[in-house]
């Protein structure tokens, strides 16, 4: 068979996308692939394909032991044989399966790499044919990411053991350094290259200024994503529990999720999340990596990440399938010293902190930018595009305002503090000072005598606490060394002390006013988007797909698989607008191969046709 007759009959999609056709002919061919792809890019087919066509299995090398259970179970829904080995696995079927693999019988077989290299595995790959290695979520051979794993540096023997098996490592990570690392550290000099587009323009990037993080996400979830499933991001644990139970508490389905819990409580809370529909978990970035359930579809981060290359990954678990999803960031002036002071107290040396100050510049940057959030995004991975339209400041543009002038105002108050010296203010008295407010600290140091006293009383808090942010992004204005959250101006400030640079404050952030209006406008923007989603499908239709996902969350059920492993919505919404009256006519239906034709052709018919009176919505 080709590869397109595989895609065909096996998966049931129609084409292939961006590079996996070559990938694809590559490997078939015996080349090794270094394959960079984002999330939801179709890694998966790369070398599932290959593994298909050539003679043997394809040994899939992967980290997350905890979701091997459920890629195998997805492959074999589309009639794949298909194992693993880890060590979550008793002795009988591990036994079992070593045997399935001498015999030929697997198309797959997924292991994790501490269980690969031991002596017993690697003379057990002896005895078989092995048609391919895959080595999945290859970035983690890195030992400057954050997903180092130690067991990954060991895999440049599969190289030295197997010369003429092909090898593929994938990854959705995308920077130069982890490239660079991914060929050295896995012996793949020999290897092409294949390297995707890193765009995900399903996703929409949205940055707001922080008030209540809670409620400003509960009020999000509510009015755009009621019932859906979604991954809510915290610096804290505690956090992560606090934020978790508000929800629960106002009707939404969420869990928390960090690594305080047991082994068991997280897998518990991973597979209600695959399995579940519309369960949202707060988490620690501990969780998520491979987590391939493809309709999540939002994203929201309540604290500021640590640099846009983590935030990106983060944010790539929204919408895999495709479809219309949301990446939503509220952050204020507390994060910003927050992660000044984490940076200023961590242990490490001078050069990582100077590093860890360059990727979180890079991260307010991004947060204070007027410009395509998704242009700034990109442009961190060296790939330049033209502004998106599916972006806050695409689809709202904030205007800039002229605020040189509150610029100075606001960083000769910080001056005049500094000259001080005997005392260190945060931004909290400065903004008092400039808004003529007489607190009881203001009268102690009798900073009612300063010259700005009062000077700024046309800005309400909230806009100052604006303008403080976007010159600490822009580097004109600093938080000192302590930990306190003081203000000291940088060199950059007498720049614009001087007059020599211009300062412009983005208009959206700075008249907190207008900003209601909005965030009204913005959501009926966004209403009428996916009512203009929801009827591509005739009422009829609608109500037909609604009994096709009832149907399909019985089959999930008493097969113990997530429901999204039986048929994606997107199969369904097809099924429903084709309304087939035949089996025959479910051919061709995105997502639906030989063997879920075999499997499901006849029931989903039935329930097409409304002849089914047994299936009653969960
Ligand atoms: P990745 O591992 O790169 O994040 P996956 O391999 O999980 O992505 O694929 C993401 C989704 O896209 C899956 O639901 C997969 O079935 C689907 N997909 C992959 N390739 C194609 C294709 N050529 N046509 C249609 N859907 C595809
Ligand atoms: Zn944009």
């Amino acid at each position: 068979m080709t590869p397109l007759q595989v895609l065909r009959d096996v998966f049931g999609y129609d084409a292939f996308r961006g590079h996996q056709a070559d990938v694809i002919d590559h490997v078939v061919a015996g080349g090794d692939a270094i394959v960079l792809m984002p999330t939801g890019g179709g890694k998966s087919l790369c070398y599932q394909i290959p593994a298909l066509i050539r003679p043997g299995t394809g040994v899939v090398v992967s980290p997350l032991i905890a979701l091997m259970q459920d890629q195998v179970d997805a492959v074999r829904q589309l009639g794949i044989r298909a194992a693993y080995l880890n060590s979550t696995q008793d002795a009988g079927s591990r036994r079992d399966v070593e045997r399935a693999f001498r015999q030929g019988d697997l198309d797959l077989l997924y292991v994790a790499p501490e269980r690969l290299l031991t002596d017993s595995c690697l003379a057990l790959l002896d005895q078989g044919q092995i048609a391919l290695f895959a080595i999945d979520e290859a970035h983690c051979v890195s030992q400057w990411g954050h997903d180092f794993r130690p067991d990954y540096l060991g895999l440049g023997l599969l190289g030295e053991r197997w010369p003429d098996v092909p090898r593929l490592a994938l990854t959705a990570t995308a920077t130069e350094a982890t490239h660079r690392e991914i060929t050295e550290r896995l012996g793949l000099g020999q290897a092409r290259h294949f390297v995707s587009s890193f765009d995900r323009p399903n996703i929409r990037y949205r940055i707001e200024p922080k008030r209540s993080a809670k409620e400003q996400l509960l009020s999000f979830i509510q009015s755009e994503h009621a019932g859906e499933a979604g991954i809510v991001y915290a610096l804290a644990r505690a956090t992560t529990e606090d934020v978790a139970a508000y929800l629960s508490a106002h009707g939404v389905t969420a869990l928390a999720y960090h690594a305080g819990l047991s082994a068991d409580e997280r897998r518990d809370v991973q597979r209600r999340f695959l399995r579940d529909d519309g369960v949202v978990v707060v988490a620690t970035i501990a969780f998520g990596m491979g987590i391939d359930k493809p309709d999540v579809r939002f994203v929201a981060h309540i604290d500021l990440p640590k640099s846009v290359e983590g935030y990106y990954q983060e944010t790539g678990r929204a919408g895999r399938d495709g479809e219309a999803s949301d990446a939503w960031l509220v952050y204020g002036l507390g994060d910003v010293v927050q992660q000044r002071r984490f940076i200023a107290e961590s242990p490490a040396d001078d050069f990582h902190r100077r590093l860890q100050t360059r990727l979180l510049d890079a991260m307010l940057a991004l947060c204070e930018t007027a410009e395509c959030r998704r242009q700034n995004l990109l442009a961190y991975f060296g790939e330049a595009i033209e502004p998106c339209g599916n972006c806050d400041t695409c689809l709202d543009p904030p205007a800039t305002l002229d605020g040189t002038v509150a610029a100075q105002k606001l960083l000769s108050t910080v001056v005049r503090l500094e000259r001080e010296r005997r005392q260190h203010f945060g931004a909290g008295q400065v903004i008092d000072i400039l808004r003529g407010h007489r607190t009881e600290k203001v009268t102690r140091w009798r900073h009612d005598e300063l010259s700005t006293w009062g000077i700024g009383a046309d800005r309400s808090d909230s806009e100052w606490r604006a303008v403080v942010r976007q010159l600490l992004a822009r580097g004109e204005l600093a938080i000192g060394p302590g930990g306190h959250g003081v203000l000291v101006t940088t060199d950059a400030s007498w720049a614009v002390l001087r007059g020599e640079v211009a300062v412009a404050l983005r208009q959206d952030v700075a008249v907190a006013r207008g900003r209601a209006k909005k965030d009204k406008a913005a959501k009926a923007a966004k209403a009428g988007a996916s009512a203009a989603a929801a009827a591509e499908l005739t009422a009829e239709q609608a109500e037909l797909f609604e009994r096709l996902r009832a149907w399909r969350a019985g089959v999930a059920r008493e097969k113990g698989l997530p429901a999204y492993v039986v048929f994606h919505d997107s199969t369904l919404r097809a099924v429903a607008a084709a309304r087939p009256t035949a089996v025959a006519e479910l051919k061709g239906i995105p997502g639906i191969g030989a063997a879920k034709l075999e499997a499901y052709g006849e029931a989903l018919v039935t329930v097409t046709q409304g002849t089914v009176p047994s299936v009653t919505p969960a």
